[in-house]
């Protein structure tokens, strides 16, 4: 999934839970448990080809660049969040794809163990529910969107 579900729902997990290993915890989890429903993201094919290198990356850099200020934003406009706990949740969320999907160390984990076992894994559970990408993925995107969003600014 995009960043921005992976970050705002960690961040939503941090605001909730005032434990740090289970926030750490449960939002790599939820970074799986994400990945496995249908979406669309960058590496999503379109007419069975990737998007240009380029074009991927930088829509991925601009992806987590807006979820952080959207987490700076909500950090402001909500000061009795923990924001510790907010930031960790998030980056912890996001931290799967940041180890297997970032080109400049990519090489390696994708190759040494016991990184390779947890990449195939990640990359396996991405399968099952592909083809209900768009119909199914884009509208529960919206809604983990918002869900979050509502557990962060309740
Ligand atoms: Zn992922």
């Amino acid at each position: 999934m995009i960043a921005l579900n992976h970050v705002l729902l960690g961040g939503a997990i941090g605001a909730n839970i005032d434990n740090y290993p289970a926030v750490i915890g449960l939002s790599v989890a939820s970074h799986f448990v994400l990945d496995f429903l249908p979406h669309v993201d960058q590496g999503t094919e379109i007419n069975g080809r990737e998007l240009k290198f380029k074009l991927k990356y930088f829509l991925a850099t601009l992806d987590v660049l807006v979820s952080s200020v959207i987490i700076v934003l909500i950090l402001s406009a909500r000061p009795g969040l923990n924001r510790y706990l907010v930031i960790i949740g998030a980056f912890s969320a996001l931290l799967v794809d940041l180890v297997f999907n970032v080109p400049f160390w990519q090489q390696w984990t994708k190759k040494i163990q016991p990184f390779k076992a947890i990449d195939n894994f990640h990359e396996a559970i991405h399968r099952p529910f592909k083809k209900y990408q768009y119909s199914v993925g884009i509208p529960l995107q919206i809604i983990i969107i918002i869900m979050s969003l509502w557990l962060l600014l309740k």
